[in-house]
């Protein structure tokens, strides 16, 4: 399993190229976008933990000035990267006599990002992760993706961009990362479809009548995952699976008619690859994700994880079933966004971000969420039409990070006008 060749994977972005960070008998370095974050402290932990294998050259954070210092006294980067003015000169203060480059926004995210360094860790949370995510592949870094909107918003141009620089895209996500290793050793070619797991969300047998009352407590409510309150809502729409079918699209430059959702509620199985033979290998695990972080910034070796082992007879039984598209529509809106422009994804997920924060904020119903977004893909395909007959409107290309920030952007202006005129 540590002896990935360099044809080995199926995908053209996904660790299809060389191993990652693989220089035989010298450290890897690693650059982390977002490293006082969840996956950024968990990141660092097993920096800290596996001195001899990792060393850790350059961190960007936002506005959590006293962690970031810590990290810097701990693991002294060369280069540290802040959201403001202010909190470079807050850094510089708790920090003394330490030697290291402070920089500052969006200028400093790139310059973390294509710092020299084996492996960049994408974990910036949000659209605010693309530039400098695209900015690593354009240094020609290998990229260990958590960051869910970078192949959500910008997955046909991100692809185009780590084919041109022959970078590896190492997935962060459980499901992903399951399939990633499920394709290890295989061709693209023997691959027949990709199937992502889902717990089914705490509302997975509740009836159309109990969904249409769901409380923002019962929505919060997960049953497998500890997560936040924006991805837990997603999982209770099932929105969350869209998104990850839309991620698995562009990460393993797989048609989506050949991506699969099984509702799987224990979150045992992480997600499977069938292969034309019709053999099918699937990723096993307690729900932890410790796991898929350090697989990504181990690949192509495995690092020893002190974590619970999985105890299949302790478990006894694994449940699916087919996830149910009409109490759940939006795992077919992110279908349809893929069938419908490079930048229909990222309206959608704009417009289900708008949905999410109005549903947390108490202002619509959690049946609204999915309207909402189905509503805003629908101008988003009309405006595509208008715009190839000639009128004003977005072609609906990915030509560049501007069009990805445009789609966002307009997305999330019609879903406040289809809210507001709906309230
Ligand atoms: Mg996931």
């Amino acid at each position: 399993m540590n002896e990935l060749a360099s044809d080995s994977h199926p995908s053209s972005s996904a660790g299809s190229q060389k191993p990652a960070g693989s220089r035989a008998g010298s450290r890897k370095a690693l650059a982390i976008l977002g490293s006082t974050g969840s996956v950024g402290e968990q990141t660092l932990a097993v920096a800290l933990a596996e001195p001899e294998r990792f060393s850790v050259v350059a961190l960007a954070a936002g506005r959590n000035i006293e962690k970031l210092a810590e990290q810097v006294r701990v693991f002294r980067p060369a280069l540290v990267s802040v959201a403001e003015p202010a909190g470079a000169a807050a850094l510089r203060d708790a920090l003394g006599s330490v030697d290291v480059e402070i920089v500052v926004g969006a200028e400093g995210l790139d310059a973390v990002a294509s710092h020299p360094a084996d492996l960049v860790v994408s974990s910036l949370v949000g659209a605010v992760g693309l530039a400098p995510t695209l900015a690593a592949i354009r240094a020609g870094r290998d990229v260990a993706l958590a960051n869910k909107e970078v192949m959500v918003m910008a997955g046909a141009l991100v692809l185009r961009e780590v084919q041109k620089h022959d970078v590896a895209l190492l997935p962060v996500d459980s499901e992903h990362s399951a399939i990633f290793q499920a394709l290890a050793g295989q061709r693209a070619e023997d691959v027949a479809r990709l199937i992502l797991t889902a717990s089914g969300g705490p509302f997975r047998t509740w009836t159309s009548e109990q969904i249409a009352e769901a409380t923002i407590e019962q929505a919060l409510d997960h049953p497998n995952w500890d997560m936040g309150p924006k991805i837990t809502i997603d999982s209770a729409t099932l929105m969350n699976k869209g998104l990850e079918v839309i991620e698995a699209r562009w990460l393993f430059d797989t048609q989506p008619d050949c991506i699969d959702v099984v509702v799987h509620p224990q979150s045992i199985i992480h997600s499977l690859v069938e292969f034309k033979d019709s053999s099918v290998i699937a990723q096993l695990g307690l729900p932890d994700m410790r796991v898929p972080i350090v697989v990504a910034l181990a690949h192509p070796e495995r690092i020893a994880l002190d974590v619970p082992r999985l105890d299949l007879a302790a478990i006894g039984r694994l449940d699916f079933e087919v996830p149910d598209r009409k109490r759940f529509p939006c795992l077919d809106l992110a279908y349809e966004a893929l069938g419908l422009s490079e930048a229909a994804p990222a309206v959608v997920n704009a417009a289900n971000e708008i949905a999410v924060s109005a549903f947390l904020a108490g202002q619509i119903r959690f049946t609204q969420i999915a309207e909402t977004n189905g509503a805003v893909l629908n101008l988003h395909a009309s405006r595509i039409g208008d715009a190839q007959t000639g009128a004003d409107g977005g072609s609906g290309r990915l030509r560049d990070l501007d069009d990805v920030l445009e789609a966002d952007a307009w997305s999330r202006a019609c879903a406040r006008d289809w809210l507001a005129a709906s309230a």
